[in-house]
């Protein structure tokens, strides 16, 4: 199986192609047609099975296509990451995917200063990776919201959920648009995940590796 064969795009295949990778791992084999066909999907996998890129590079052919401007104050795609660490790592390799498709991707984390995020966020982006409670915060603060949501990522909802983001989460999804696409990854799944995935996905197609 060959990347050509899943239904990317010319830019998004050119930005493999200059990172070098030309066949897609299992995750991404079975994800990348299922989120280009606008379904939800349920992804149980740990880290090192090419997970971001599984659900990076289809959302970047479906922002592409909608062709919608940047939101004000919001995004068009929203990736929720439990640590500092994991949402530089999905910022950075959105700007890699994304380089030829000319997305603003940005990304908020705890720790730094909210003062330049507000700043960062008042003209709306469109890929943003949020670590929960600085999302909420500036949610709180009114200089971001969720209304121009179109596609929502949990990466890790495992982890999120033992660093106490329960509450953020439900919150988050009691904010973002009913309709939107959500793409859900967690490398187990115990009960509270399951009833998680109830509340944000509809229908998911359900990829294990
Ligand atoms: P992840 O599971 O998303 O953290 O990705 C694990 C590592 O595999 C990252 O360093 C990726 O850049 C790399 N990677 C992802 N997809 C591929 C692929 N199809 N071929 C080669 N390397 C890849």
């Amino acid at each position: 199986m060959k990347f050509e064969n899943l239904g990317l795009s010319q830019p998004v295949l050119q930005a493999l192609d200059m990172k070098g990778y030309d066949t897609p791992t299992p995750i991404q084999e079975q994800a990348i047609p299922a989120v280009l066909s606008g379904r939800d999907l349920l992804g149980i996998a740990q880290t090192g099975t090419g997970k971001t890129a599984a659900f990076m590079l289809p959302s970047i052919d479906r922002l592409r296509e909608a062709g919608n401007r940047i939101p004000f104050k919001s995004c068009r795609m929203l990736v929720l990451a439990p640590t500092r660490e994991l949402a530089g790592q999905i910022a950075q390799s959105a700007k890699d995917y994304g380089a030829l498709a000319g997305l603003k991707v940005d990304s908020i984390v705890g720790g730094t200063s909210v003062g330049k995020d507000r700043n960062k966020l008042h003209r709306g982006t469109d890929i943003l990776v949020a670590t929960p409670g600085r999302l909420l915060d500036l949610i709180d603060q009114k200089a971001f919201n969720l209304s121009g949501v179109e596609i929502l990522v949990l990466d890790e909802a495992d982890q999120m959920l033992d660093l106490g983001f329960i509450h953020a989460l439900r919150r988050i999804h009691q904010l973002a648009p009913a309709e939107r696409q959500t793409l859900f990854f967690s490398a187990t799944m115990p009960k509270a995940i399951k009833e998680l995935v109830g509340q944000y996905c509809n229908s998911p197609v359900q990829v294990s590796v």
